[in-house]
This record gives structure tokens, C-alpha cells and sequence, in this order.
């Protein structure tokens, strides 16, 4: 792993979107990351791809009120870590597919944002670990996301409509942090901001269970190099400079 020293002290405030399938998937995979940028002054905003309402093995409670809980945990996740906006694009859970309808919606989301920096995850990732099966969904938004940056965000022709009706400049976004990462080239130590990330996890009471146990399991995540009595912790990503 090419792994260098932690490249986002950048000069002046960024305005850094994230775009990602699910309620709960910004604090889960870079929550850390996003708490030490708004600490540094960064603004920070969210694109949800889908309210995430088929998350749940509860059988009295159907979509459209999972739909809803998911959206009040996500925005009050959100607005712990300090989070301008969430946006919702409303796509069924679990069923995302990287086509131009979606294609098209994240363009837009882009050309209104006007991010400097773009987060997203891995679209090649299969499995996280050997205990984890990558959610198609986040596969999904990742590969949609990383083709909207690249070129439809960026060339007026692309979705002309998007320019010609709605009035919306092309926009190249610089930088790409690419979340859950097969092949990372950069560690983000996030342990000054690891209490945040879990009381920001800690929001979405419909998806994690006992607290504590959600808590434990994290703690467990500690770099190999650290203790269980002086944990650190790390978020990884894939970063591509583009513009
Ligand atoms: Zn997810």
C-alpha cells in the first residue's frame, strides 16, 4: 500500500460532498474523517442515494415509516458531526443500478453543489472483510457517483439538458476520497474524533442494536499497532486528484 501523509490540509475552507447509498453509510465508513474536516473548517454536505427503509429484520414495520426514521437518524447523525445539508434522492433501497437515470440525478446534485472536494466508496469492492459481503448498493452509487464526476459533470454535452434548461455550469470537481477502498493510498487517523464518529453512529437507533455492543465492536477496530487500553483508530481511502 502506497500510503502517504494525511493530504487534506488544504489552504482554504472546501466544500466537501459526500454521496453514498445509505443512512448511516457517511458515519460508519469516513464519520471520523468528516468530524476532523468540519473541526478544520471544511463545510461538509450529504447526498443519500436511497432512505435505506428495507435496513431492518423487524417484520411489523413496513418502508414508508422505516423510510421516514431513517431519514430523522440520518439528519440528526448529520447535524452531530456538524453537517450543512442532507439530501435524499429517494431510489428504492437495494435495488440501485449505476444507470443514466442515476447518472444524470448525481450530475445535477454536482453542477447545483459545486464541490471541491467529492466523497463516494469503492464500486470494485466485492467484500470488506472476510466476514463482509459488500452491499450492491454501495457498489452501486459508488460506480454512478465516480461516472457522474467524470465526464458528465464535467462536459456541458453531457446531460445538455442539465446546461441548456436548467441553467446548470459544468463543474470539475479536484479532488475524489474513495471510501472502503480496495486499494488505499491514504490513512486518515481519526482517533482524536473517534468519540464523535460514535455518537454520531449512535444516532441510528434502528440500525445498530444495543449501544454498547455497537460501541465494543467498533473499539475492536483499532489499528494493529495500538492497544485495546490506548486504541487508535484509522479511516482509509483511495484519493484521486482530478482537476
Ligand atoms: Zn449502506
Amino acid at each position: 500500500m502506497n500510503q502517504e501523509v494525511i493530504p487534506d490540509n488544504w489552504d482554504t475552507q472546501q466544500h466537501i460532498l459526500v454521496i453514498l447509498a445509505h443512512p448511516d453509510d457517511p458515519e460508519f465508513f469516513c464519520g471520523g474523517t468528516i468530524a476532523r474536516w468540519i473541526k478544520a473548517g471544511h463545510k461538509v454536505s450529504y447526498c443519500l442515494l436511497t432512505c435505506g427503509e428495507k435496513g431492518t429484520q423487524d417484520r411489523s414495520i413496513n418502508t414508508d415509516t422505516l423510510c421516514s426514521i431513517r431519514q430523522q437518524e440520518q439528519r440528526a447523525a448529520a447535524a452531530v458531526l456538524g453537517v450543512k445539508s442532507v439530501k435524499f434522492l429517494d431510489h428504492p433501497d437495494g435495488y440501485l443500478v449505476p444507470d443514466l437515470i442515476l447518472r444524470k440525478e448525481i450530475t445535477r446534485v454536482i453542477r447545483q453543489a459545486q464541490p471541491d472536494v467529492l466523497v463516494t466508496c469503492d464500486p470494485t469492492n466485492l467484500y470488506v472483510r472476510e466476514t463482509y459481503l459488500n452491499h450492491p448498493d454501495h457498489r452501486a452509487a459508488g460506480q454512478a457517483t465516480l461516472d457522474a464526476v467524470f465526464p458528465a459533470a464535467r462536459d456541458h454535452l453531457n446531460f445538455v439538458e442539465l446546461w441548456r434548461d436548467e441553467q446548470l455550469e459544468p463543474h470539475i470537481v479536484r479532488e475524489v476520497w474513495i471510501s472502503l477502498p480496495q486499494d488505499p493510498n491514504v490513512i486518515v487517523d481519526i482517533t482524536a474524533h473517534w468519540k464523535l464518529k460514535l455518537r454520531a453512529l449512535s444516532e441510528h437507533v434502528s440500525q445498530i442494536g444495543d449501544r454498547e455492543q455497537l460501541e465494543e465492536r467498533m473499539r475492536s477496530r483499532h489499528t494493529p499497532d495500538s492497544s485495546p487500553e490506548n486504541p487508535r483508530f484509522e479511516e482509509k481511502f483511495k484519493r484521486l486528484v482530478l482537476g
